[in-house]
């Protein structure tokens, strides 16, 4: 072969290569973009969608829902999803003027039956693995309306993750079945939808979202005395200063529980050990 074809052939291999990784390397993820505003919801999402999704969480681990802003760079992300899942009820209204930008909007509380505080939904529903099943319910719907030819591996994933959740049911229901209509004491009345429907009562120290007052504190005192409450449970999201001096006050002790923490499944059941505990079965 003569030299000059080699070099030839030499660059056009270069070149082809060249261009071919210029093609590849800003080609776009196929994979769908969903940005989820909390950590549970989050793992709804992962557990429906596997490979198939790229997913965010708006609300950082340590922050509090409630009242959390989005930065510039997380509304941008927000605005070129796939897909934005609320968990809905209520939760994410500093959301509510971004969220109609983003093509798609699932509110995961759909079909939860939800309850109602001075005509205001409580949105803690994560929290019971009842609702939660509902949640992922919406989420598998949505994943499918957008991306049909994932619909199978979309059900199949969701018919899975039902059966943990499920098995969350079992094992909560046994767990606290000896505590059938006892109070537990919490900060921050995170836990309403799991307290219906296990059969529970909490009684949180938080008065409308407002510091207790003093007649409040001596309830609460009075509570954990009269019903020989082992702790007082808060979120590490909350300062815990309050519940330590009622702690103090009553004589038992503060023990952290997270709604909002990772491996929801087994944060699920740990939750539920130390709301036995605190009741004392
Ligand atoms: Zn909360």
């Amino acid at each position: 072969m003569h030299p000059i074809s080699k070099f030839a052939i030499a660059m056009v291999l270069a070149v082809s290569l060249i261009l071919s990784g210029c093609i590849e390397q800003p080609s776009k993820s196929d994979k769908l973009l969903v940005v989820a505003t909390i950590q549970p919801v989050g793992e709804f999402v992962r557990a429906v969608g596997g490979d198939r999704v790229d997913l965010m969480v708006l609300v950082p681990p340590g922050a509090e829902p409630h009242t959390f802003e989005p930065s510039p760079a997380q509304m941008k992300r927000i605005e070129n999803a796939d897909l934005y899942v609320k968990n809905g009820a209520g939760l994410e209204l500093w959301l509510e003027r971004f969220s109609s930008k983003s093509r798609r909007v699932v509110d995961s509380s759909e079909g939860v039956d939800l309850i109602y505080l001075n005509g205001t939904p409580d949105p803690h529903i994560w929290l019971s693995p009842r609702c939660a099943m509902i949640q992922v319910e919406n989420i598998c719907r949505a994943l499918v309306e957008i991306d049909p030819e994932g619909k199978e591996i979309y059900e199949n994933n969701r018919d899975a993750y039902i059966k943990e959740l499920r098995g969350l049911d079992e094992y909560l229901r046994s767990r606290l079945s000896g505590a059938g209509g006892r109070i537990f004491v919490v900060d921050h009345p995170a836990w309403s939808y799991l307290a219906r429907d296990y059969g529970l009562v909490q009684v949180a120290i938080e008065e409308g979202e407002r510091e207790p007052g003093p007649r409040r504190i001596g309830y609460i005192v009075k509570t954990v005395k009269d019903n020989n409450i082992k702790a007082i449970l808060v979120e590490p999201e909350f300062n815990p200063k309050m519940a330590e001096v009622i702690a103090s006050e009553a004589g038992c002790r503060v023990v952290e529980i997270d709604p909002l923490a990772g491996d929801y499944i087994n944060n699920m059941r740990a939750v539920g050990d130390l709301i036995a505990e605190s009741i004392g079965v």
